[in-house]
């Protein structure tokens, strides 16, 4: 059947987002680069807002899943063993969890991020007995209702008079730009009771807000905030579905801070491919929940295990590909160095890889990326007010494409601030 671009208006919901900043109708992917059904190239620094952390078709994991589905490998089944599933836990085990003396178990759970962080707060408040959770000003964590309940964004919490409770939100480091030190703070409400926060069942939060500016928590705030779960007998819950696999420059997001979690939240990138898979990783003596006690028909999918392990093996077995990131992170460093210089009152934002600009206002950075797509580079903003231009090219993009981008993006900057 014929390929009507009118269709999508015609009858696809009122609730598209991002197709109506890219307007283009996508049909093949390779890399770093998204070629639209015209023919028309563009550097993809959306990456399926960090689900393709390893660009689009990698032809090793491309290659395993044509075996697997041409061998008749299972392509669906629920949570029975599988050899596929096997295989996906022991590259997981060997590569990820044990040379960072994690002891977690691994749960899948339905297929998106916010499966995962609605896995999360249940099983950290089935431990407790609590039923309160801490979270954070600007944070995101999905648009189920317990995620909801946690998400910071008023843009996201929408106003469809959804019932949101059992989620106290308290300020994020640098909350606001100012120097409060929202760590003292929570320590001193927890211990209040005339605050009215009750003993939280878990803390949950982002080291770098993604969707909410990428404000990334420092790691002697992380560490603080550890301590006062820890005192306080709540959880600890990193959402890593954004700033995992690799996108903060480690593989999780925590690593370097001294800390372990009780629950991780991972999704977009685990898959490797772009499939849809998310798991929590849960420390053994909170791994509480019964069998059947959180089910899900999708919970692991078949054709991700085969991915996921391929993209373990790949990039993960050894130092290299981490190696690899630091260069990177330090060409989109001086990119974005270049632009805050032509922007009044630019601050850079973020960390690793997941890095970006406040431009100010939400109209300028709509703007620059408008220029930019135009150019041929596809690019989103984040932050409450859609302030903040934001870089998340895959983490497997060439140098040079990485450069061709920022230099996209700077012209962007350049005819659209002058
Ligand atoms: N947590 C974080 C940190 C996220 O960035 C997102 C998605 N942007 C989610 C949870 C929700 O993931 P999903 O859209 O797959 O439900």
């Amino acid at each position: 059947s014929p390929s009507d671009p009118t269709v999508f208006q015609r009858r696809e919901s009122e609730a598209r987002s991002y197709c109506r900043g890219f307007d283009a109708v996508f049909s093949q992917a390779a890399g770093s680069e998204l070629i639209d059904a015209d023919g028309n190239r563009y550097i993809d620094f959306l990456a399926g807002c960090s689900s393709l952390n390893y660009g689009h078709n990698d032809p090793d994991m491309k290659q395993a899943l044509i075996d697997h589905i041409a061998g008749d490998g299972i392509a669906h089944g629920l949570d029975l063993h599988t050899e596929v599933k096997a295989r996906f836990l022991t590259a997981f085990e060997t590569h990820i969890l044990k040379p960072r003396n994690m002891d977690h178990r691994v749960m899948f759970t339905g297929p998106t991020g916010a499966n995962a962080v609605e896995a999360a707060m249940k099983l950290a408040r089935k431990v407790t007995g609590r039923t309160n959770i801490v979270a954070f000003t600007n944070g995101f964590h999905g648009v189920t209702q317990g995620a909801l309940s946690a998400t910071g964004n008023g843009y996201h919490r929408g106003g469809a008079g959804i019932v949101l409770a059992g989620v106290t939100r308290l300020p994020f480091e640098g909350y606001m730009g100012s120097d409060i030190d929202t760590a003292l703070m929570l320590e001193k409400m927890l211990g209040d009771p005339s605050s009215g926060v009750e003993p939280p069942a878990a803390i949950m939060f982002e080291t770098i807000q993604g969707e909410g500016g990428l404000n990334a928590a420092s790691a002697e705030w992380v560490r603080r905030v550890a301590r006062i779960a820890k005192d306080h007998g709540a959880l600890l819950i990193i959402d890593d579905v954004q700033a995992g696999c690799g996108r903060a420059g480690s593989f999780f997001s925590f690593e370097d801070f001294g800390v372990m979690p009780d629950i991780v939240t991972m999704a977009k990138s685990i898959s490797g491919f772009g499939l849809p898979m998310a798991l929590m990783l849960v420390r053994p003596e909170h791994d509480k929940f019964g069998p059947a006690e959180h089910n899900g028909t999708f919970r692991g999918n078949t054709h991700a295990f085969v991915t996921a392990r391929i993209a373990i093996e790949k990039f993960w077995a050894d130092d290299s590909f981490q190696e690899q990131l630091k260069q990177k992170e330090r060409i989109i460093l001086s990119g974005l160095a270049a632009i805050s210089e032509m922007v009044p009152g630019a601050r850079l934002k973020g960390r690793g890889l997941m890095r970006g600009v406040d431009v100010g206002s939400g109209d300028l950075a709509a703007a620059i990326c408008r220029r930019a797509y135009d150019n041929g580079l596809v690019i989103e903003t984040s932050g409450p007010n859609d302030e903040v231009v934001k870089i998340l090219a895959p983490l497997t993009t060439p140098d040079t494409v990485l450069r061709k981008g920022l230099n996209i993006l700077m012209d962007a900057v350049r005819d659209t601030v002058t």
